[in-house]
């Protein structure tokens, strides 16, 4: 699931009985007056729509999920190659994977038999619902923390009770989700020990932010299951993969009530990649968030310690309604607000918005929001990233060349457009372009302290391609792309040559990029990634910053 859902109004929707007793459909089982299931929070359409806003000028903090996607390291070729192939249903590798990577955070010896595979931590907690609960049975459910324990205990039919004692599940969020409160193991181990015939589940989701996993106690403690998932630290929430951790003999309790095949072979096969070689961001995630918690803190909000990829904000007043008429969705609870964090440069537009004051942001970043007749466009530049990017313009071949860019320069990006391509690519191409360089020059702010030049010359099959990059203040673009056709997909390739100028002036500096070859996609391909290469060398820092003989304006 990509976004955060919320509980629905109770009585809002139909919930089956009532239905069938009109004879529109078959009997569903009953359930409680007080049941409400999941709905999604509102989308950026809605909430542009409510408040008059453009939909780029609306951002979403509420998902819980990394602000850039996890990138697969894995050939997907291969995966998809046996589409009409079922996916090796005891999912061997993947759970040999998630042993090893559970093990090496504090040398365990977890077997990859005691590791059960869902569709993501949700499909984990409806099946350990599902072994452990049923009519005549409770679950101790402690609030405010994730609406799904309460939602997965009565749809088995049984209670949701306050009280730990003589339940046969407790629920544990560990860190919980709103709060970002950390339990220590200790006390999640004396609390299964007090309980020995109930299942204690600890949803660990958000463990790589900073929690104290009970993975090492399982062998004393053998009624502990652990629920982790690949949404949060790896940024695959898309993938819909999750493992539960637990004893041989609860594993295999909970392997026998499974799907025979629940999760896709090709997430199968990313997830159990990434978590042999796990590249999350996760250190710069941490510091973001103690920077946005201190920004808060220091113009008087209550937002306590949260080890999450969140913030949680303690407050009476509606928060949420205040932020969201400016276009910033943040999860709301009656006890307060969570707001997850995104890019720094995003995440101080929150900080404004309440009044805080930003820090100074941890790496060199910049965000822009443009808006036009014909174009809306909002950009993320960070230049002391890893090159992930996102990049959705509506023009395929366009997000193509961005990716590339990003990735050669080491880049992080992303970049979402809505224009008007009903009338043709034009103003998006250049808008779009014209964006990137002036993030570009937004995040190198003073450029003291940068290598200043940047060559690169790159082959692809028969194309070969040069760019060099000067960051000394004067604009001037020299582009000479070769092409020997009009279009490659939706773009029209005379459109590149000018949106690199454009590129150029907004970002402020000396660009050259030629390109020739026979094959117009290899051309336009090597020559952004030439150009990638050759900012990241400029970019780079260097010792002493800008030197130029005529200053540096
Ligand atoms: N547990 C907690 C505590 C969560 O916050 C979430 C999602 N927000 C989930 C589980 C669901 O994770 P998954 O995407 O793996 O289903």
């Amino acid at each position: 699931m990509s976004g955060e859902r919320v509980a629905a109004v109770s009585g809002a929707v139909d919930l089956g009985a009532g239905v069938a007793a009109q004879g529109r459909g078959p009997d569903a089982v009953s359930l409680p007056d007080a049941f409400a299931p999941y709905a999604w929070a509102a989308t950026v359409a809605e909430v542009a729509a409510r408040h008059g806003l453009d939909p780029v000028q609306v951002l979403k903090f509420d998902q819980n999920t990394p602000a850039l996607p996890g990138v697969a390291q894995v050939p997907l070729a291969e995966s998809f190659a046996t589409l009409n192939q079922y996916p090796d249903g005891r999912y061997r590798e993947l759970r040999e994977a998630a042993a090893a990577y559970v093990n090496a955070e504090r040398g365990g010896n977890v077997g990859w038999e005691q590791i059960v595979i869902g569709a993501g931590a949700d499909d984990l907690i409806l099946l350990c619902a599902r072994t452990y609960l049923g009519p005549g049975r409770s679950a101790h459910v402690a609030p405010p923390t994730y609406a799904l324990y309460r939602i997965a205990t009565l749809l088995n039919g049984a209670e949701a009770v306050a009280d730990a004692k003589g339940a046969n599940l407790l629920w544990r969020c560990n860190p919980n989700n709103p709060t970002g409160e950390v339990t220590p193991a200790a006390e999640l181990v004396e609390l299964a020990r007090r309980h020995p015939k109930a299942a204690v589940v600890v949803d660990e989701a958000y463990v790589e932010y900073g929690g104290d996993s009970v993975v090492p106690w399982l062998d004393e403690c053998p009624n502990l299951i652990v629920l982790r998932t690949m949404s949060k630290a790896f940024g695959y929430a898309a993938l819909r993969v999750g493992y539960a951790v637990a004893t041989p003999a609860t594993a295999a309790v909970l392997e026998a009530r499974r799907a025979p095949a629940p999760i896709a072979a090709p997430a199968a096969r990313i997830a159990a990649a990434a978590l042999r070689d796990p590249r999350h961001d996760v250190p710069n995630e941490i510091a973001e968030r103690e920077r946005v918690r201190e920004a808060l803190v220091a113009v008087g909000f209550e937002a306590p310690p949260a080890a999450g990829n969140f913030v949680w904000i303690h407050s009476d007043a509606d928060l949420g309604a205040q932020l969201e008429a400016l276009g910033i969705i943040v999860r709301r609870f009656p006890e307060g607000i969570r707001v997850t964090l995104r890019r720094p440069a995003e995440n101080d537009i929150f900080l404004r918005a309440l009044g805080a004051e930003p820090g100074p942001l941890p790496g060199r970043e910049a965000t822009l929001i443009r808006t036009s007749t014909e174009t809306a466009l909002r950009i993320t530049l960070g230049l002391d990233g890893g090159g992930l990017s996102r990049v959705a313009t509506g023009i395929g071949f366009l997000d193509h060349l961005l990716t590339l860019l990003a990735f050669h320069a080491g880049f992080d990006l992303e970049c979402i457009a809505g224009g008007d391509l009903d009338v043709d690519e034009h103003h998006t191409v250049e808008d779009v372009l014209a964006a990137f360089g002036s993030a570009l020059q937004q995040a190198l702010g003073t450029r003291e302290g940068v290598a200043r030049y940047g060559s690169a010359v790159v082959p692809m099959d028969e194309a070969r391609a040069t760019a060099a990059v000067d960051l000394v203040r004067r604009a001037h673009a020299e582009i000479s792309l070769a092409f020997t056709g009009e279009r490659v997909g939706g773009l029209a390739l005379s459109l590149l040559p000018h949106a690199l100028e454009r590129f150029t002036m907004e970002a402020g500096c000396t660009i050259h990029v030629e390109s020739a070859g026979a094959d117009d996609h290899h051309i336009a391909e090597a020559a952004f990634k030439a150009l990638g290469q050759a900012l990241r060398q400029a970019v780079a820092p260097g010792d002493g910053g800008i030197r130029s003989t005529k200053g540096i304006a």
